[in-house]
């Protein structure tokens, strides 16, 4: 089968691969649909976290969805059998850690990422734990099915804590997650959406998906701003997507006394803040976000998808077969790209 290894050199490789053997507990999947997500471009860069964490050469890649083909020994069908469509639950629990046994696998001690510190799944065939395998509605569409794990991201971002329900928003950072999580605080009942990024096309994207007003930071005075949107208030919840050091300051800066923020982006590196007046005599709630909860956000995703209560094909920007992987990785290191679905049966 052809599948994108990555050697330890910057880019990707195509090559001839034996197909995977599902072992006991484990599916074996035919690819119909890939995302590319951020982390897939620190590996294909072979940067320093790359380098530091990725044990090349091995396959890549974890945004997926196929169909069931074979299933190893033990696998409960019903669970997951043959013919099921799945999407995979990228995040690996160990299953026995305190954070695992108290219900919580998404923040799991031991956490091993598919695609990262287990063969990835760019590749016409994959093998993925049963465990998780989401069995999706047949109908739904494989490129939409493949993006509901970084939408996974979105939704439990906005979700957590109060929520957004009647209350002002502000997103920092319109990636494809960002812009996602617009569309879930438009569904959430959000009264005043707001959102910044440096990128014009992307604040374009914004309001297209249903921001109220958009901020480029770079031209505008986001704090300002916002407190003007707000009868000088600031915003109830700050839901930050970027991990940059300047939008997180804003954001806070932005966020009113008893707000709460919602944090998923990660910087590159420790970054500088005021905790005294951005946290404590705020008085703010600051939430961690990490992966999706297991599976509580799974079925959040699956309603908001198939009422059409959010529309995720808005945000892929290119259909590929496998095999033009290099164009859209490009594409994305440009900034030209939001999300390209790679088709491995094409
Ligand atoms: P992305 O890099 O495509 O999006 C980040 C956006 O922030 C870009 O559009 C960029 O232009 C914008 N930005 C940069 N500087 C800005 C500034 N000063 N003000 C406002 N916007 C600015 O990433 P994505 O795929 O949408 O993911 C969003 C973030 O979430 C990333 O940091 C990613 O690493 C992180 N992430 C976290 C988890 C988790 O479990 N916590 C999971 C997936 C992704
Ligand atoms: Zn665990």
């Amino acid at each position: 089968m052809r599948a994108l290894s990555k050697e330890a050199r910057p880019g990707a490789l195509m090559i001839d691969a034996p197909e995977p053997t599902p072992g006991p507990g484990e599916v074996l999947v035919k690819v119909m649909a890939t995302s590319i997500c951020g982390t897939d471009m620190h590996i294909y860069n072979w940067d320093g976290w790359a380098q530091s964490r990725f044990p090349a050469p091995m396959v890549f890649g974890h945004e997926m969805t196929g169909e069931v083909v074979a299933v190893g020994q033990g696998v409960n069908p019903d669970m997951v059998k043959v013919g099921d469509h799945v999407s995979a639950e990228t995040h690996l629990a160990c299953g026995h850690c305190y954070q695992c046994r108290t219900g919580r696998k998404h923040i799991c001690q031991n956490l091993r990422i598919l695609g990262v510190d287990a063969p990835g799944i760019f590749a016409e065939y994959a093998v993925i734990p049963a465990e998780n395998a989401w069995v999706n509605d047949p109908e739904m569409p494989w490129e939409i099915a493949s993006l509901q794990e970084p939408f996974g991201n979105a939704v439990q971002t906005v979700l957590a804590g109060p929520g957004v329900s009647s209350r002002t928003v502000l997103v920092t950072g319109c990636g494809p997650i960002g812009l996602m999580a617009i569309q879930v605080a438009r569904a959430s009942g959000a009264s005043l959406i707001i959102a910044t990024d440096v990128n014009e096309r992307r604040l374009a994207l914004a309001r297209s998906m249903g921001a109220d007003l958009t901020i480029n930071p770079l031209a505008q005075d986001v704090v300002r701003t916002v407190r003007d949107a707000t009868r000088g208030n600031g915003v109830d919840a700050l839901l930050e997507f970027s991990g940059n050091q300047t939008a997180i300051r804003q954001g806070f800066g932005a966020l009113t006394y008893g707000g709460h923020a919602s944090m998923l982006g990660i910087p590159a590196g420790a970054i500088e803040f005021d905790l005294a007046n951005d946290i404590v005599f705020k008085a703010a709630t600051v939430i961690g976000i990490s992966g999706r909860k297991m599976f509580e956000t799974w079925y959040q995703v699956r309603e908001l998808v198939t009422s059409g209560k959010v529309d995720l094909g808005a945000v892929i920007s290119h259909h590929v077969p496998l095999s033009h992987f290099e164009e859209v990785f490009e594409a994305v290191r440009a900034g030209e790209a939001i999300k390209p679905v790679m088709l491995p049966q094409e």
